[in-house]
């Protein structure tokens, strides 16, 4: 590892203004789970690190809120997250997929914020997140900007993110009543593994028609991505096993694997309908059996 410089403001406009000083010689470190690994293979070089520990009170960064839908700070641990009782009671979708990422000693330290800046393809907050139209609060020094989430990851571990910009919340809009979701993970290997394909879905129901149906992947290409095809052919049809079927080998097409030791392009695009079509299947149980429960 180079050397750097560690600072650790006590306030958010301490974090702004160091950020814009700095530029692209500096970068927030959260957790530290994904940063210190590329900082020891000497893939990102900062000359200043600015630690975020000091705001881990914050109101706006650490807390979970309702307004509608909810607001998740960024600073908020994958653990916090997984445990908290009104994620879990509001959006159990994100609880389980939350409770899938690594260990909990992993879970422990990795944040929210620091989860979608890293822009791994493999994590598995993003799908879920994709799929319940979740976007990003932004800030600078200059103010603040919300994104759709679909439009913040630009490449491989790239995104719309600036130098000098801070993400501080996430929010999650209200879903549609009678809905569905479910979250796959598909792990051969270790339990605490990256996904070798990880598929989430939302189906909403109207009488026993799907009137709205989102699915997202990771580790399927170099971002994680929304399976338009897939959803254009459920919405307004019933959700039969055969429609379901025909829907799912649609993703086949848009997914654009990595391959590495998890498995080939042509294993990935297998496993990509195989979950995909599972992923739905759960999504409609579930929206038929528990109204509003995503
Ligand atoms: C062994 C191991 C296994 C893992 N397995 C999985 C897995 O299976 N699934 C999964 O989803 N994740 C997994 N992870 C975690 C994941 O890959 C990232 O390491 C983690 O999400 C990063 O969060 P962090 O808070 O530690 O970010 P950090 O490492 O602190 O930062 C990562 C990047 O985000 C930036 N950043 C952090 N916070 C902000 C912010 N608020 N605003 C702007 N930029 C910010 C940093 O500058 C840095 O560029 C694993 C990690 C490890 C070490």
């Amino acid at each position: 590892m180079i050397a750097f410089e560690y600072v650790e403001p006590e306030s958010l406009e301490e974090v702004l203004a160091l950020l814009e000083q700095h530029g692209e010689d500096a970068k927030v470190l959260a957790g530290g789970t994904g940063l210190i690994n590329l900082m020891k293979q000497r893939l990102v070089q900062p000359a200043y690190l600015i630690g975020l520990r000091q705001l881990a009170r914050s109101p706006e960064l650490a807390e979970i809120r309702p307004n509608g839908g909810l607001t998740i700070g960024a600073l908020c641990s994958h653990r916090t997250i997984e445990t908290s009782a009104l994620i879990q009671h509001r959006l159990p979708l994100l609880a389980t997929t939350f409770r899938h990422v690594a260990s909990v000693r992993i879970r422990t330290a990795a944040t929210l914020g620091g989860s979608l800046a890293h822009a791994d393809p493999n994590q598995d907050p993003p799908p879920a997140l994709l799929v319940l139209d979740a976007r990003i609060r932004i800030q600078s020094r200059h103010g603040a900007r919300e994104i759709e989430l679909g439009d913040f990851f630009v490449d491989y571990y790239e995104t719309a993110l600036e130098p000098e910009e801070l993400i501080t919340t996430v929010v999650i809009p209200p879903q549609p009543a009678d809905t569905g979701t479910a979250f796959l993970k598909f792990l051969p290997q270790t339990h605490d593994d990256y996904a070798t394909i990880a598929v989430a879905a939302l189906v909403s129901l109207d009488g026993d028609t799907i009137a709205q149906a989102r699915i997202a992947l990771g580790a399927a290409a170099a971002t994680p991505l929304r399976a338009r095809a897939v959803e254009t052919a459920l919405q307004g049809q019933a959700p039969t096993p055969q429609v379901i079927h025909a829907a799912a080998a649609l993703v086949a097409e848009e997914v654009d694997p990595l391959a590495d030791f998890r498995g080939s392009v042509e294993y990935k695009r297998d496993m990509a309908v195989v979950f995909t079509q599972r992923a739905i299947e759960q999504a409609v149980t579930h929206a038929r059996g528990a109204s509003g429960n995503v």
